[in-house]
């Protein structure tokens, strides 16, 4: 059991939750993808993710 379950692994979710860790809560994030970030992920032509 979680004190807080944050919807979305973004930036703002991920942002969110480790702000919530350090005041002591235990959080969850639920990501739809198999990966955090979204938005802010950038998929080079090299294949590099950013
Ligand atoms: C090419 C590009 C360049 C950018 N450049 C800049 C820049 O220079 N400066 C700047 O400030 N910003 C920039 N941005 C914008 C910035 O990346 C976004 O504003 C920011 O990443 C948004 O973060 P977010 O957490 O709000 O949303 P998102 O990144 O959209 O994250 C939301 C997350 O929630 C998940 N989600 C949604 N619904 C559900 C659900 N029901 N259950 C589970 N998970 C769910 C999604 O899968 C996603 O991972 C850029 C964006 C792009 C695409």
């Amino acid at each position: 059991m979680y004190d807080v379950a944050v919807i979305g692994g973004g930036m703002a979710g991920m942002a969110t939750a480790a702000r919530l860790q350090r005041r002591g809560l235990s959080t969850v994030v639920l990501e739809a993808h198999g990966q955090p970030g979204w938005m802010c992920r950038l998929l080079l032509p090299q294949g590099l993710l950013v």
